[in-house]
């Protein structure tokens, strides 16, 4: 699927779009209803509801952390956590570990 569609996400908005993927050239992309810069999310996301409050500060914290949802070798974007205390946990342990956050968000279970 070299040329499929790809997601982008405006945060403020908790709104996201399927386009084509960006050329070598391509600026930055904006939403169409507050004109802000879109964030690529990656062919393998999966938006949540509008009005899930937590999913979007879940969503807003790994986009943050530099974490993305493309695709890999084996299909999905592998382990994302989707609640607030999964992050949660995933940070105390950065913190404690000196981790970066982006490898730490995306671990599935938590070395004890
Ligand atoms: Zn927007």
């Amino acid at each position: 699927m070299a040329h499929g569609r790809t997601s982008y996400v405006c945060l403020p908005c908790r709104a996201s779009y399927k386009q084509f993927h960006p050329g070598y050239h391509e600026r930055g992309r904006v939403c169409p209803r507050c004109a802000g810069a879109l964030i690529h999310v990656g062919s393998a996301f999966a938006a949540p509801r509008r009005r899930d409050t937590e999913a979007w500060r879940v969503l807003s914290v790994l986009l943050h952390a530099g974490v993305r949802f493309h695709k890999s070798y084996c299909g999905g974007p592998g382990y994302r956590p989707r609640s607030l205390r999964e992050v949660r946990e995933r940070m105390d342990y950065a913190r404690a570990t000196g981790e970066p956050f982006a490898r730490a968000l995306v671990r599935g279970a938590l070395p004890r």
